[in-house]
């Protein structure tokens, strides 16, 4: 099973991360939320601290490299700095977050993670509060705006995700100039569009994914495993299952199989363009 996956990462069939959706519950109701997120979330589908450590262990024995936390917002869930501590010691991660949650008291236990091989992605989509806090929420510019110096001051790595809708390019260029004067590089602002896929597609918002413009990387949720983090979105409250690859994720070696199975014939080599990550 290792040599498999490590082949087909080699190959350019699929990615080396393990997607884990931590909940689907969110104190924010974005415009174009993939996963219909708010905070009133009748079925949250959070896949709980054991779950998701167990899962980030086999990956590891399994020959994942790298693991990645999404959602709804993960920090919504009670014990998510000691969560992300723990599979930050099993592979580095990455946790997207919107960033809007860190009090004092979350900060302080966030602090294992300074130095350590966990960045935190933030959601930032202007420099402009209006229009980024018409994307995202009321107060959210200002909340990112104090988080991220707090978190990079404590020595927690933070990396920066824009969603690109209406935004002009000089405004797109204003925020590169704010992620920098807080010293985040520009290797660390990833850009994208929005996906017309969830609350998107209600909103007559984003760009229609080709087949070929997501690389796959399998994902977990409560509802099973998917080809990648952009496929178990909801629309009118039902998880969408067109990439469903396995009902089962635990073990984890049994939706492997199906998701190798599965990105099989996805083309090979380095120049497929994959416009969308
Ligand atoms: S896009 Fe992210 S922050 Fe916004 S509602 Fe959805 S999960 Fe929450």
């Amino acid at each position: 099973m290792r040599d498999a996956l490590e082949n087909a990462v080699a190959e350019g069939r699929c990615g080396n991360r393990l997607w884990l959706y931590a909940t689907y519950h969110c104190n924010l109701a974005c415009v174009y939320c993939l996963t219909e997120s708010r905070p009133g979330i009748a079925n949250r589908r959070a896949l709980g601290r054991e779950i998701m450590v167990r899962a980030a262990t086999d990956a590891r024995d399994l020959g994942f490299t790298c693991l990645g936390v999404t959602g709804g917002e993960i920090f919504m869930l009670q014990d998510a700095a000691e969560t992300i501590a723990e599979l930050g010691g099993i592979l580095p991660t990455v946790v997207l977050t919107n960033g809007t949650l860190f009090t004092e008291r979350i900060l302080t236990r966030l602090e294992p993670l300074a130095g350590s091989v966990v960045a935190l992605q933030i959601s930032l989509d202007s420099p402009e509060a209006s229009h980024n806090d018409a994307l995202r929420g009321p107060e959210n510019f200002a909340r990112v705006a104090t988080a991220v110096p707090a978190l990079l001051e404590r020595g927690i790595r933070v990396r920066i995700a824009t969603t690109v809708e209406d935004q002009t390019e000089d405004e797109l260029s204003r925020l590169c100039e704010l992620h920098r004067s807080w010293g985040i590089s520009d290797d660390d602002h990833l850009v994208r569009s929005v996906v017309r896929r969830g609350r998107a597609a209600l909103e007559d918002m984003g760009v229609e994914p080709g087949p070929m413009d997501i690389l796959p990387e399998l994902t977990l949720t409560a509802d099973g495993a998917f080809l990648h983090p952009f496929a178990p979105t909801v629309r009118h409250g039902v998880t969408d299952l067109d990439l469903l690859v396995s009902r089962q994720i635990n073990p984890l070696e049994a939706a492997v199989s199906r998701f190798l199975r599965v990105v099989a014939d996805q083309p090979v080599g380095t120049d497929v363009a994959r416009n969308i990550r």
